[in-house]
């Protein structure tokens, strides 16, 4: 409490008035004592020159003779109360001649250099001429009195006797202790006013400054709705308004702050990058949601001091002292897809690197794409290679002269063979090319499955028939019509039902199954054919994809006909799957909507 500013100035206050009125007190009690004893010194010497002057029997020589009559002037004379007069003759020894004392029979005659109330020095050097004066305490009194002495020296200059006076100086010192206490009086007003004073001018410094400290924790814990009431123009009032001044443009400031930092935390927040930031001994100090997410850490982790280990985001040879090892690029796989990251440092306040930031940018899809296309490439060259290996040797053989017509007949349809399979190959390119570039124009229109269907199956009866096999058609006979591209969905049927043909051993049996079911409309091609094994299904659709490459090529496949398919069915928002067991058969279900 009394470390607080306003103590301290009222402490200095009231010392500041305390020690001046004791200076000014001692001052005043001494000058008042002074003036008192001289006045009281003036008038027994008045007294006393009075006396010797009024009275004859001071100017004769022999005062012993007129004793009686020098008496009679004391008795006479009147003295303030408190005074008392003694004339002091030489007779070998000074003795009392009179004394305006009442008991003056008793002290008259007395040797003065002894007698109680008489100062021996002051009467010696009075017979030697010289005035003396002196204060005495008196023990019987209980006061102090002047002691005043006289000479009373002759025409001739020698002293006759002296006169010798006392004065009581209790009035004095009643007049100065009376002074005394107005003066403590006085000194304890003045430092009760000065207490109130000082607290009063204390607290009007003190408590703007006590209000702006109370606003200014308020904002430190971060409410800047702070403002403090200026009353006056002074300097504390001007600390009042600059205050108010600084808590706005505080506020501001972290508005603006804040502004800037939630804009950054949504663009970090919902950008598609993965940014993480990490100090020096490889703490993670910022991880965006989707760097979070790459991870594998929730926020939680995040704020108790995750370590990343760099080298396993394919980080290598990152050294702080060699700054160029701090930039850079890296690619980093893990379970969920391919990141490539761009590096950098950043640095501290003081301009030294804290550490680094990365910036994470998910291409798994672009690495799938980029695989997929040379995976296309490979599977294009390798399906091209045979055929034309194949027509090369044979077209070589066919140049050789002695060959007989009957064997190049047979090199010339091989040839021509393999020319119709480069040509399906090419058409099916072509169509999935299409397909991929939305070059495909889909003209749909009202039209009959069951046309279609029927169409289809006429188209090819005459393999089927080839190879004693069997269709079963289970049509629907009200079968919805469906809005679709004629042509495509003739494809689709025609590139199941020539699997059912191709993958169906002779005489088996394939059944072709039309209904519809609630919206849709279900096409079921059903054969007893060799099937799929379990672990090729789930790639079937894909481009290229063969179970058994050696017999579908030789079956006149090119790997493309249910990828083709299920486009088109996509591009009608249908849905194709294929259900098999291997040795069994196979079905493949196609849904379409019906109109
Ligand atoms: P392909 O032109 O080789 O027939 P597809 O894309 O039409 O190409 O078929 C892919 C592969 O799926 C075929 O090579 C074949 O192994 C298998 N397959 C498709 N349909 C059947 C089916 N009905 N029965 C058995 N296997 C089939």
């Amino acid at each position: 409490m009394f470390s607080s500013i306003k103590w301290k100035f009222i402490v200095v206050y009231f010392l500041l008035v305390f020690i001046a009125m004791v200076i000014i007190g001692i001052f005043i009690v001494n000058r008042l004592e002074d003036q008192q004893i001289n006045s009281v010194t003036n008038s027994m010497e008045q007294n006393m020159e009075t006396i010797i002057s009024t009275s004859s029997y001071f100017a004769s020589d022999n005062w012993v003779d007129n004793r009686e009559g020098i008496q009679n002037t004391l008795n006479e004379w009147r003295l303030g109360s408190g005074e008392t007069l003694y004339v002091i003759y030489d007779n070998e020894v000074p003795k009392i001649l009179a004394t305006t004392s009442k008991q003056f029979e008793t002290i008259v005659g007395r040797n003065a250099l002894s007698y109680r109330t008489i100062d021996p020095i002051l009467v010696m050097d009075a017979f030697e001429g010289i005035k003396g004066e002196n204060v005495i305490f008196d023990d019987s009194a209980g006061s102090d009195f002047k002691h005043l002495t006289y000479p009373v020296v002759s025409s001739v200059g020698k002293t006759m006797g002296i006169l010798y006076m006392t004065s009581d100086l209790s009035n004095v010192a009643n007049t100065l202790e009376e002074t005394r206490l107005i003066l403590t009086n006085a000194t304890l007003m003045a430092l009760v006013i000065t207490v109130l004073l000082g607290f009063l001018i204390a607290s009007s410094i003190t408590e703007p400054i006590r209000d702006v400290t109370k606003k200014a924790e308020e904002m430190s814990m971060g409410d800047f709705d702070q403002f403090v009431s200026v009353k006056s123009d002074d300097e504390i009032g001007q600390l009042a308004s600059m205050f108010n001044h600084l808590t706005l443009k505080l506020k501001d400031t972290i508005e603006e702050m804040d502004l800037e930092r939630n804009k950054l935390d949504t663009i970090f927040s919902y950008m598609a990058e993965g940014v993480i930031a990490v100090d020096k001994s490889g703490v993670v100090i910022h991880a965006n949601p989707i760097g979070l997410k790459l991870l594998g850490i929730d926020e939680i982790e995040l704020y108790n001091n995750y370590k990343l280990d760099l080298e396993s985001l394919g980080m290598e040879g990152i050294d702080y002292e060699e700054e160029e090892t701090l930039n850079g690029e890296s690619i980093f796989h893990n379970i969920d897809g391919v990141y490539k990251a761009k590096y950098a440092p950043y640095k501290n306040e003081r301009d030294d690197i804290a550490g680094i930031i990365m910036v994470y940018q998910d291409i798994t899809q672009e690495h799938r794409l980029e695989n997929m296309r040379k995976e296309f490439v490979a599977n294009v060259s390798h399906e091209l290679k045979t055929p034309i290996t194949t027509i090369k040797s044979y077209t070589e053989t066919l140049m050789e002269d002695d060959i007989d017509s009957d064997v190049s007949h047979k090199f010339l349809s091989v040839i021509d063979n393999e020319c119709d399979r480069m040509a399906r190959l090419v058409r099916d390119l072509l169509q999935l090319s299409n397909i991929d570039y939305n070059k495909a124009k889909w003209t749909r229109k009202e039209v009959s499955l069951k046309e279609i269907l029927k169409g289809s199956i006429a188209k090819l009866e005459i393999l089927a028939r080839e190879k004693q096999q069997k269709i079963l058609c289970e049509i629907e006979d009200e079968l919805p019509m469906i809005s679709a591209d004629k042509d495509g969905i003739e494809q689709v049927i025609l590139n199941i039902l020539s699997n059912a043909i191709k993958y169906t051993d002779n005489n088996g049996q394939i059944k072709v199954v039309a209904k519809s079911e609630e919206d849709n409309i279900k096409l079921i091609v059903e054969d007893n054919g060799i099937g799929i094994p379990n672990e090729d299904q789930g790639r079937i659709f894909e481009r290229f994809y063969r179970v058994e490459k050696g017999r579908s090529r030789d079956l006149g496949g090119t790997g493309l006909g249910l990828s083709i398919a299920k486009e088109i069915i996509e591009a009608h928002e249908g849905t194709i799957e294929l259900f098999s067991k291997n040795g069994e058969g196979t079905t493949v279900e196609v849904k379409l909507r019906r109109m």
